[in-house]
């Protein structure tokens, strides 16, 4: 009775990996690790402290960045909205153009928003059919008055990993700065920050096998004087973001990234591996379709287009968690912006589901879930229609 559905939504968010756990609940307690990391005059704060600066340094490692270009925030939904506003605001003048994408996530897509309304000119690329950002769009995007430009390393509902490197390339050769969202790409994507030409990248520990309510915004040294801090009080983090540092939550996404640094290679090749057991079968059922890219992708995420009639994800939810636009819509129940961009209608967008596969799913989790998606299609009407 009441058994929990197999879950397949790991880019909506990740369970904390217990060795993660076990290093934040030592940050709790009056035994543990419980200082307050600014009180430097004792023993207590500065074990905080030290834990702090270990946590930053395992997360600036993940990504090739230094450690004290590491800024700790709630989450990426904070380091975008830092970013984008911290750099609009900085330059202290009304106007300027920046570029984003209509398939970034709403974090990207609202702070946009706003920063319109405050009077900032905002280019919002589209999509290649394949879902790809490509260095020409941006390039031709450019203005003379472009000083931000935001795209995301993976996108959030088609796992499509855009050129970060060379986009970079385009716009520094305009003198603007680069922003990316990485909260879906650290851990499963090598992120160098120390060659790539990015100033700005946020990250999320919720999406690596952390906490939820922590992330980190990378501020390179291009972006160090072009930032206005969006949460004052304590001039904590450099100034850029006030607030008592949360010791355990940083404690844990530092255990977290050193986790997806370890476990890396063995984790590619395990979900790659995954990911080919559960997508041969879905593609052979009549008319499913891959949406985004077939290769430029990270193999943890797939959304899948079915037949008209022949998919309700109603039935299939009792027993397959996953998400049927983006976790991050499904307040709005709106179709999906991404699949829109992509020259999805509505309905087509109301018949396409995301998977996404992790850490913890099993070849069993996989068998089962070909399973039961081939038993709903081949009960729907459609399926007999087009024939199996
Ligand atoms: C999850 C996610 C976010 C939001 O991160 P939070 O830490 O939950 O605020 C932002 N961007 C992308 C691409 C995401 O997947």
């Amino acid at each position: 009775m009441n058994k929990r559905p197999l879950y397949f939504d790991y880019a909506a968010t990740t369970p904390v990996d217990e060795r993660v756990i076990k290093v934040m609940v030592e940050c709790l307690g009056f035994t543990g690790n419980f200082g307050n990391p600014a009180s430097s005059s004792h023993a207590f704060g500065q074990q905080a402290r030290q834990s702090v600066e270990q946590a930053r340094r395992q997360v600036a490692e993940l990504v090739g960045a230094q450690a004290e270009q590491i800024v700790w925030t709630s989450g990426a939904t904070e380091s975008n909205n830092l970013a984008l506003k911290g750099v609009a605001q900085a330059r202290g003048v009304s106007g300027g153009h920046i570029i984003t994408s209509q398939i970034e996530h709403k974090a990207i897509l609202d702070t946009a928003k706003q920063l319109q309304d405050a009077g900032v000119a905002v280019t919002y690329l589209v999509p290649d059919a394949e879902g790809l950002i490509t260095p020409q769009a941006v390039s031709e995007a450019m203005r003379e008055d472009t000083f931000l430009v935001s795209l995301m390393l993976v996108n959030n509902e088609l796992g499509t990993i855009n050129d970060i490197p060379a986009i970079g390339q385009v716009v520094r050769d305009r003198d603007a700065l680069f922003h990316v969202d990485a909260a879906q790409g650290a851990g499963k994507v090598a992120i160098d920050l120390a060659r790539w030409p990015v100033d700005l990248m946020s990250f999320s520990a919720h999406k690596v096998y952390g906490p939820k309510g922590i992330g980190a915004l990378y501020v390179g040294p291009r972006a160090q004087q072009r930032l206005q801090a969006q949460i004052h009080g304590g001039g904590h983090e450099g100034g850029l973001r006030s607030g008592t540092l949360a010791t355990h939550q940083i404690a844990a996404m530092g255990a977290a990234f050193a986790l997806a640094a370890t476990l890396f290679d063995e984790e590619k090749a395990t979900i790659a591996r995954l990911r080919e057991r559960l997508l041969e079968p879905l593609l052979s059922i009549p008319g499913v379709r891959l949406n985004g890219s077939p290769t430029q992708r990270i193999p943890h995420t797939l959304s899948l287009t079915f037949n008209e009639g022949e998919f309700s994800s109603a039935a299939l939810s009792t027993s397959i968690a996953f998400s049927a636009t983006s976790a991050c819509n499904s307040a709005s129940n709106a179709p999906s912006h991404v699949l829109l961009a992509l020259g999805h209608d509505a309905r087509s967008a109301s018949r396409t589901i995301r998977l996404s596969l992790g850490r913890f799913t099993t070849e069993q989790d996989i068998d089962q879930a070909v399973h039961l998606i081939k038993a709903t299609c081949a009960s729907a009407p459609a399926f007999w229609a087009t024939g199996p």
